[in-house]
């Protein structure tokens, strides 16, 4: 394939007609505003994975954040400062995982019909802050970017964790990598304190390994090897992966990956 061309799924075509691009984000966001402002909707109609998802989550990162602290590892985890849920959707992760663990939450999602549904939930109800975030966490919402990925540009040195979940197949492989470029830079950078990007996504099951395109939201599901090459062009190494247990067989697996800058 010659460099001036860029894959999109089973489309390829020449860089030279860059609106194609354009048209595929705007079909996924047509795709998003048609469905329902809730977790049905954010998971595709299998609303009951989320349980077993968020779950999957917190152990992953509970295991990712003792490995260095043996000494420490009955005592409690302290609250992160800053992550950020990005293609948040209505804030599924953020308001039931990323909230319970962290002081301070930014959310990126393009679609304003969510992050609207979010921030009047939070207004309301269980989710209305204190003010405060305590040890056993109850953090808050800090900025809410309408903005695709493609697009966002982390605040530089911010972030204690970056979780990307279900949106990925949303950015071209070229969009991706030079996404993941600014996540490194978004990091927390300093002694003594960790910080990760985190990606949970849908992994391709075609034999041959090739990205599989979903027409309906024009998204690509790709496959380990892919995520894989991609992370190693952007410089990110894996420090922690594993697949999600107990999720439906009928669904794609699911595969959690924690990245650090190489
Ligand atoms: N991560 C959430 C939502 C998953 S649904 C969860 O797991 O509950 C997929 C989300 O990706 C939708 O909210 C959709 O609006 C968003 N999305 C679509 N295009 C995107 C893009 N280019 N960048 C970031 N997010 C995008």
């Amino acid at each position: 394939m010659g460099d001036n061309r860029e894959t999109v799924g089973a489309c390829v075509r020449s860089a030279s007609e860059p609106s194609y691009i354009a048209d595929y984000h705007a079909h996924s966001i047509e795709y998003w505003n048609s469905v329902s402002a809730d977790t049905n909707g954010m998971l595709g109609g299998f609303p009951q994975t989320s349980r077993i998802d968020l779950q999957g989550s917190s152990n992953f990162l509970t295991k990712l954040r003792r490995t260095k602290s043996t000494s420490a590892s009955k005592l409690p985890l302290h609250p992160l400062d800053r992550v950020a849920d990005c293609g948040a959707g209505v804030g599924r992760i953020t308001k039931e995982f990323l909230l319970k663990v962290s002081k301070r939450v930014d959310v990126v999602e393009p679609v304003t019909k969510f992050t609207d549904e979010l921030v009047q939930s939070l207004g309301s109800g269980e989710w209305a802050g204190d003010g405060e975030a305590t040890i056993e966490g109850k953090g808050q919402v800090g900025d809410v970017i309408n903005l695709g990925l493609q697009d966002w540009v982390p605040e530089t040195g911010a972030y204690d964790i970056i979780w990307n979940q279900w949106c990925l197949g949303h950015l071209t492989d070229a969009q991706l990598v030079a996404y993941f470029k600014r996540c490194k830079d978004g990091l927390v950078k300093e002694e003594g304190r960790e910080s990760w990007i985190v990606v949970k996504e849908n992994m391709s099951t075609d034999f041959m390994k090739k990205d599989i395109y979903d027409e309906e939201d024009s998204s690509v599901t790709r496959s380990d090897e892919k995520f894989r090459q991609l992370f190693k062009e952007a410089g990110l190494k894996i420090v922690a992966t594993e697949l999600q247990k107990g999720f439906p067989r009928e669904l794609f697996p699911v595969r959690i990956y924690a990245l650090k800058p190489e």
